[in-house]
């Protein structure tokens, strides 16, 4: 069997969830892997010590016409290359750590005509194809197909036997690559700038834990006005896939026309008749691994988990975390129609929200026990649920959960944009933390230094 492993290098490191998608290829009895990457020369260095793993071929796509791509533009090239190799399974990682978008891996199946599964936790291998389990539940598909891995293994480390082999590199013209449809050139997407954003900052007062009762007890029940108000310009139209967009629609489109079904060739097919000019996509697992194919298809831009749109009459801003959350990025698309996936807001509810982080992570169960106990609803950052393998509707997060409880106590957790974006409804936020100046205290009413085995104690 052959196997084409996508892998892409973040900070001259091979970004994390590629290694695990190597991994599982690694794992598949007689498969013969080729990991291809599309990046400037010196990352051939990454891919030879790849090669060591096993029955590992290199293959790099460099040339400076490459430069500036964005998901679209990256795709189009990785789909020339693995053309070339026809394999029957093609693994990526869930997302790469720096652009974080989760856009090429789907994006690339659709170029390819293939089906595509994401959030891969597990695979088996049959003659046929594929059977997983995904987070969003048991999934088949046939080779040739593509699938996107989340963190689930440890890349081996070589054996000191090993030798490199062969990496080829490619160039544009090597490729056959259409210039207009690589790097920058070939990019809908632009960057226009990237800062640190005031959005959803709180201004923290820091308390001790025997304050804390008392104020759950006061700011209980509380609820608050979670949508952004309308933008002073409107765009003529907006289009939203789902109904759970149509509020986030009307704020920045005089007409809202709803998307119902969920068939993405249907959404495709709507979208292409109703001459539609922006489409806003939910930023969930379902509205992330469609809107890349809608994207591929109709050759336009696409912007990752938008946390605001902003709009003056003619043209959509999109703003979006980046850089592992410590930068928001504000994008706009030269082609139409614009697309993006936006965060989709819970209704605001009365109840309290126990969450824990990654710091929290050896209390997680004790946590849990509190939150029964005291009829709160538990829930996790990312990182714990990853780590844990907790279910992923426990996930509060840009592309789990965006919660709008009373109080939302933050225990153990740092404070990365994709996680604090998702609270901004929440109407009191305690944050528990050792670390005075972890960045979740600027998204806090209430902040106690302090560890989670003295919060649990406060609670006994
Ligand atoms: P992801 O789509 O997150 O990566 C998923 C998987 O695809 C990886 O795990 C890997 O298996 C594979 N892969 C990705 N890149 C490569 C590669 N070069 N070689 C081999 N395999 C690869 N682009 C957009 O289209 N929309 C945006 O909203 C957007 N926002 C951005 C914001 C910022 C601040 C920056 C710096 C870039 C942004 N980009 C955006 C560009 C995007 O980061 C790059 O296009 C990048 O080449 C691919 O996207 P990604 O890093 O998000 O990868």
């Amino acid at each position: 069997m052959k196997t084409v492993v996508c892998v892409k290098q973040v900070n001259g490191e091979l970004n994390p969830f590629d290694a695990c998608a190597l991994e599982c290829a690694l794992q598949i009895p007689n498969n013969e892997i080729t990991v291809i990457s599309m990046g400037r020369p010196d990352v051939s260095e990454m891919l030879l010590q790849l090669t060591r793993l096993g029955n590992v071929r290199g293959l790099l796509l460099s040339d400076p016409a490459f430069a500036g791509a964005d998901t679209l533009a990256t795709a189009y090239v990785l789909s020339l290359a693995i053309r070339r190799v026809n394999p029957d399974l093609i693994l990526c990682g869930r997302q790469a750590i720096d652009g974080d978008t989760a856009q090429t891996g789907p994006a690339l199946g659709a170029l390819l005509g293939i089906s595509v599964l994401t959030n891969v936790l597990s695979i088996a291998v049959n003659d046929k194809g594929i059977h997983c389990r995904t987070r969003l539940g048991e999934e088949e598909a046939h080779f040739p197909c593509l699938a996107t891995m989340e963190r689930i293994n440890t890349l081996r480390f070589p054996s000191i036997r090993s030798k490199v082999k062969e990496v080829s590199v490619l160039s544009a013209q090597e490729l056959g690559a259409d210039l207009n449809r690589s790097g920058l050139a070939g990019s809908p997407t632009r960057v226009r700038k990237t800062f640190e954003s005031e959005q959803g900052r709180r201004k923290c007062t820091f308390i001790e834990f025997d304050q804390l009762a008392q104020i759950l007890k006061a700011r209980a029940g509380m609820r608050k006005n979670i949508l952004p108000p309308p933008t002073s310009s409107r765009l003529s139209a907006v289009t939203v896939v789902g109904r759970e967009l149509t509020e986030i629609g009307k704020t920045i489109g005089e007409t809202v026309h709803i998307i119902h079904t969920k068939n993405p060739q249907e959404i495709l097919e709507e979208i292409r008749s109703s001459g539609a000019s922006f489409v806003l996509f939910p930023a969930n697992l379902w509205g992330r691994r469609v809107a890349p194919y809608v994207q591929a298809h109709l050759q336009t831009g696409l912007c990752a988990d938008c946390t605001l749109l902003e709009t003056d009459g003619r043209d959509l801003f999109m703003f979006r975390p980046a850089f592992g959350g410590s930068l928001t990025a504000m994008i706009t698309c030269n082609t139409r129609p614009v697309l993006a996936t936006v965060r989709v807001f819970e209704e605001a509810s009365g109840e309290i929200i126990l969450s824990a982080g990654l710091g929290a992570a050896p209390h997680a169960d004790d946590l849990q026990k509190i939150a029964v106990a005291k009829g709160y609803r538990f829930m996790a950052s990312r990182g714990l649920v990853d780590r844990l393998g907790l279910p992923y509707p426990l996930q509060v997060g840009l592309t789990g959960c965006t919660v709008a409880p009373s109080v939302y106590i933050a225990c153990g957790i740092s404070g990365a944009v994709h996680h604090t974006c998702a609270i901004e409804g929440a109407a009191t936020v305690i944050a528990i933390n050792p670390d005075r100046n972890a960045r979740i205290f600027d998204y806090a009413d209430f902040g106690i230094v302090g560890n989670t085995v003295d919060f649990i104690h406060s609670f006994c």
